[in-house]
């Protein structure tokens, strides 16, 4: 690919779907102005970089901007060039100095202006760099939150997930998905008191329910909208371990179910839940320090994905470390835990050359950004966890079936290949 050069670039403060600030930019490449804005996570990973300067989101625009000079005029030979003037421009281990969400959304930017300015669409200009063939990943659908992302009340494991395994094209993951969701809305209604179609951060349903009746009615929704599309959709969780060990007793506190268990009872109760319920992927079942633990789940349920997240915060280092000893077969992949799109790729293709599954996954608080698809259909994602319901998770799965078009049929990805 040719060289081309930045000619601007500009910073500024904006929110996301909570309410809270974050960063956008715009950097021109060529004459083509591109815009990205990073997105932030409420249950983060001890080892994700700071996203923001000091100074929040109006110290990172500062830091960024005072930088810039560094950046405008500088030349890009391929879509992520820019990534290695940021590390060395920011300078620390955690991208402190200008914060990973600046350092994202002007990693995106610049990554949509070089490939706008060469005619083509992010994911293409991502594919080819890479060399990889783009496809379009299995959208992985939250349809009842709880844990951080919902009110006290709400059952402890953070999401509930449909799997669409079955589904032949993203439209049809889509309307399988939001049928499920529907079923799931109509089940509650009958069996929850209180306020049962509450929504929580990701758009989901937060019921005031247990774990246990959370995944039962899931489980209900997603049978009952298979025999109704033909689709099969399976059951996937993201538990968020980290949030639900209480520290002081060392116990994962599963109070919604009245349980409090050590991490070898943890272990037994969510292989009897995979088995009961057919589970197909369960993202950090354990604290993100116990990886020996999510080994121990592994082993004991091969079949499912056993997900890293806060584990392994999409670096490709603790991603190799844990799928080598077996702790996990599959990654989350959120490009703002290390603030730079070419080291989530990086990620991405370590988790798939070790036979792995990688996940593109979205935020908590998120933007109308559609980059994460292009991300994902670019690289070597074969899962996209985006959400379901609400105008910025809904921005990524429409854009899939944007790029799907152009791509034809037949290269729908998903948990086998
Ligand atoms: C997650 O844990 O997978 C997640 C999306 O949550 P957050 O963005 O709050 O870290
Ligand atoms: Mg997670």
């Amino acid at each position: 690919m040719e060289s081309r050069r930045i000619e601007k670039l500009r910073a500024r403060v904006v929110f996301d779907s909570r309410g809270d600030k974050t960063v956008e930019v715009e950097v021109t490449v060529d004459g083509f102005t591109a815009r990205a804005a990073a997105p932030s996570g409420k249950s983060r990973g001890k080892r994700e970089v700071q996203p923001f300067a000091e100074g929040g989101a109006e110290g990172s625009v500062r830091a960024l901007t005072e930088a810039s000079r560094r950046i405008i005029g500088a030349t890009m030979d391929d879509p992520l060039a820019v990534d290695v003037l940021l590390r060395e421009i920011d300078g620390t281990e955690d991208f402190s100095r200008i914060g990973g969400n600046a350092a994202l959304a002007t990693s995106v930017a610049a990554a949509m202006a070089y490939a706008g300015s060469g005619g083509v669409p992010l994911y293409l200009a991502l594919s080819r760099h890479l060399g990889v063939e783009p496809g379009i990943p299995l959208p992985l659908s939250n349809v009842l939150g709880g844990g951080a992302h919902a009110g006290s009340g709400a059952p402890e494991f953070q999401e509930y997930l449909l799997v669409p395994v079955g589904a032949k094209s993203a439209m049809q993951a889509i309307e399988a998905n939001v049928l499920a969701y529907r079923k799931l809305g109509r089940l509650l209604s009958q069996e929850v008191r209180g306020y049962p179609l509450g929504k929580g951060d990701e758009g989901g349903y937060a019921p005031p329910i247990s774990n246990r009746k959370a995944l039962e009615l899931v489980a209900r929704a997603a049978q009952e909208g298979s025999d109704e599309t033909g689709v099969r959709i399976a059951v996937g969780l993201d538990v968020a371990g980290s949030n639900v060990l209480d520290p002081k007793s060392g116990r994962y506190a599963l109070r919604s179910d009245g349980l409090y268990l050590t991490g070898e009872e943890m272990v037994s109760f969510i292989g009897e839940l995979v088995d009961r319920y057919g589970i197909v992927y369960v993202e950090d079942p354990f604290a993100e320090d116990s990886p020996e633990l999510f080994a121990d789940l592994q082993r004991s349920v091969p079949r499912a994905f056993v997900c890293g997240d806060d584990l392994v915060v999409t670096r490709p280092d603790l991603i190799r470390s844990a799928m080598e000893r077996g702790a996990i077969r599959a990654a989350i992949i959120k490009p703002n835990q290390v603030g730079l799109l070419s080291v989530a790729a990086e990620s991405a293709r370590v988790c798939h050359g070790l036979s792995g599954l990688p996940v593109a996954s979205h935020r908590s608080g998120e933007t109308t950004d559609a980059y994460l698809s292009h991300f994902a259909v670019g690289t070597w994602c074969r899962l996209i966890k985006c959400g379901l319901i609400g105008g910025e998770r809904m921005a990524k799965l429409n854009e899939l079936l944007r790029i799907g078009e152009e791509l034809g049929g037949g290269r729908m990805r998903g948990l086998s290949g």
